[in-house]
């Protein structure tokens, strides 16, 4: 995938968008959708899209939506570094294959990481379902008290 190739509907990203796919959510307003990734790189590793922006990657990404997703990444990196007490966290945004991007509809990885552990593999080694329903439920909480 270059950086010019046209958005496809069909990606996994569109398909949790439009309720096609499942995705274990945490937070979700008109504009931004937040969920567990669903191959961890650590433990509480979250993605965030833009539900209305049928956009690859940073370059082509309408500005007004791109901020509304940061606004929703710092707010999920504050609940989650509250709640997972994690010793570092990464900000991350990939941009064409051979950047790392695997998934092409524009998101943000927020991925806590903790002292000597290091990163699991991307876009590898799917999560045990009951865990990620276990933290879901840990994160909604949280994010509910927020208001
Ligand atoms: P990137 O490689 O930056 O495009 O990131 C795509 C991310 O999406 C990777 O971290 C994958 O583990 C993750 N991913 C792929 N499919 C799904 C899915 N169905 N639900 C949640 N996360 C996914």
């Amino acid at each position: 995938m270059s950086l010019t190739t046209p958005y496809d509907p069909q990606n996994i990203f569109a398909q949790i968008i439009r309720g096609d796919a499942p995705c274990y959510k945490l937070y979700e307003d008109d504009d931004v959708l937040a969920f567990l990734d669903l191959f961890p790189q650590s433990f509480g590793h979250t993605l965030v899209i833009p539900k209305r922006s049928a956009a690859c990657n940073i370059l082509d990404v309408d500005t007004d939506a791109l901020a509304k997703v940061m606004a929703v990444v710092q707010k999920l990196t504050r609940v989650i570094v509250d709640e997972l007490q994690p010793d570092g966290v990464q900000v991350a945004q990939f941009n064409g294959a051979p950047a790392g991007q695997t998934v092409f509809h524009i998101h943000v990885h927020i991925v806590p990481r903790y002292s000597g552990e290091g990163l699991g593999i991307h876009a590898a080694g799917k999560a045990d379902p009951a865990d990620l329903e276990q933290l879901q439920a840990r994160l909604q909480q949280r994010i509910a008290t927020l208001g």
